[in-house]
């Protein structure tokens, strides 16, 4: 059997093409494009309400968000929009919904844990026994921490959790230990590694191992077959799996640091000022986004360890992993590599970079910043048209093109925003700086 790309896929009606889906031109008129373009809109829709979840959990709600989530979705419904500009128009439109939200979540955690600020973060196991906890969640690690005090157990992040350690409101709690691990997809490895009790609290979870799906809980939309949900935040179950599985290892720490909110960065403003005038920083990278396993993600590892001395470096999302361990020194006081959080922090970069088109007086194209992102899912693809909207051009991106844009939609975005995939880092660097 061989693998021949389809030009579109749908089949969402009964006059499907022979009871199995319409793979060139649907009998509604559809085509590839349109239906590529529906299904692009369906992702970034997917995204905002992943934000939109976090941010509801957290009492925050923005009526805009929720009826751009119904439009989107019922633009989308067969035999309703054929037409693929106004789906590009839609896709921008996302763009913005999905910043509202961004800002809607940030503005919820700073709400309820305070700004972000720098901190080290120790990697590895310490003694006594011990909850791990994965995903974005951050309400859901703060009603744990509330519930495991005092107990003697110790709570982990893994993953996109590690920015909790930077919220004064989280960090407060001294039980708050430390970081177990890396990205999502080293799940398998590290929770098979370290015999602690385990909670699973959003996206990016993998179905379970044998040694350790008797330890493993889940909750909210996050379900895994044979695997016990946490109801209203009640963590009983889990604390007691935490008690029953007894102390662990302690091993050498290592640390790594995240906290670089808005108001840190800010803070260093007439200092950066400076060093830009005196070209001592020639220019900002935002380097991050959701990793993955393929080898060609070793691309942003090599790309921030080539880039020039004179450059600072902001991260978010679990790209981060790829260099987060790199020694990059600072530039007169300011650290070169910044860590803003998890992917909705893009906002938060997005306020930074803003900020700096103030501080400098120039528009956002004009600023000495170049955005080079790592894309895994559908909450990626909301960040990409939120970076649209914002008319960001000459962005690079990979590890591959989004698949569900064929060659006619590539060009809009290479013609429109100069979009280009990531090739080899030490010459994309050469073009960069010039
Ligand atoms: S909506 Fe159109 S393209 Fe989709 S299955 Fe029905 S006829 Fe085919
Ligand atoms: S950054 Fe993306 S891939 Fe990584 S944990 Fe978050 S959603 Fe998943």
């Amino acid at each position: 059997m061989t693998n021949e790309p389809l030009d579109m896929f749908c089949y969402q009606c009964s006059q499907t093409m022979g009871g199995t889906g319409c793979t060139i031109r649907g009998a509604c008129g559809k085509t590839p494009t349109v239906a590529r373009l529906q299904d692009n809109l369906i992702f970034a829709l997917k995204g905002i309400s992943a934000y939109n979840y976090h941010a509801n959990e957290l009492g925050a709600k923005d009526q805009d968000v929720d009826e751009f989530l119904t439009e989107g979705l019922y633009t989308t419904l067969t035999n309703v929009n054929f037409d693929a500009g106004d789906l590009i128009n839609m896709g921008l439109k996302a763009g913005e919904a999905n910043i509202k939200v961004m800002k809607l979540l940030k503005q919820a955690h700073i709400d309820h844990y305070g700004e972000p600020e720098p901190a080290e973060v120790k990697v590895g196991a310490q003694p006594g026994p011990g909850i791990l906890v994965t995903g974005h969640d951050l309400r859901a690690l703060e009603e744990l921490l509330k519930q495991t005090e005092g107990t003697g157990i110790n709570i982990y992040t893994h993953s996109e959790m590690i920015p909790a350690h930077g919220y004064p409101g989280l960090r407060k709690y001294e039980h708050l230990k430390g970081q177990l691990g890396g990205p999502w997809y080293d799940q398998k490895k590290i929770f098979s590694k370290y015999n602690v009790a385990i909670l699973a609290t959003s996206n990016c979870v993998l179905l379970p191992k044998d040694d350790y799906k008797d330890r493993f809980f889940t909750m909210g939309v996050t379900k895994l077959p044979e695997v016990p949900v946490i109801e209203n935040y009640d963590f009983t179950p889990l604390i007691e799996k935490a008690k029953e599985l007894g102390d662990l290892e302690p091993e050498k720490l290592t640390t790594l640091s995240t906290g670089f909110g808005v108001s840190t960065i800010l803070s260093l403003a007439p200092k950066i000022k400076e060093l830009v005038e005196a070209g001592k920083i020639k220019r900002f990278f935002l380097v991050g986004g959701c990793d993955s396993p393929f080898s060609k993600n070793k691309y942003y590892r090599e790309f921030v360890e080539n880039l020039p001395e004179d450059t600072i470096i902001l991260t978010l999302g679990c790209g981060k992993y790829r260099f987060n361990d790199l020694e990059l020194g600072d530039i007169e006081g300011i650290p070169r590599l910044l860590d803003m959080g998890q992917c909705n922090d893009a906002i938060a970069a997005v306020d930074v970079a803003l900020a700096l088109c103030d501080l400098f007086n120039v528009e956002l194209n004009d600023l000495p910043l170049t955005i080079v992102l790592s894309w895994m899912e559908q909450k990626a693809a909301a960040i990409l048209w939120s970076l649209f909207y914002l008319g960001k051009k000459d962005m690079l991106i990979g590890p591959i093109l989004p698949a569900w844009a064929n060659d006619e939609i590539v060009k809009v975005l290479v013609d429109t925003f100069n979009l280009t995939p990531i090739g080899d880092p030490k010459e994309d660097i050469k073009k960069i700086m010039g």
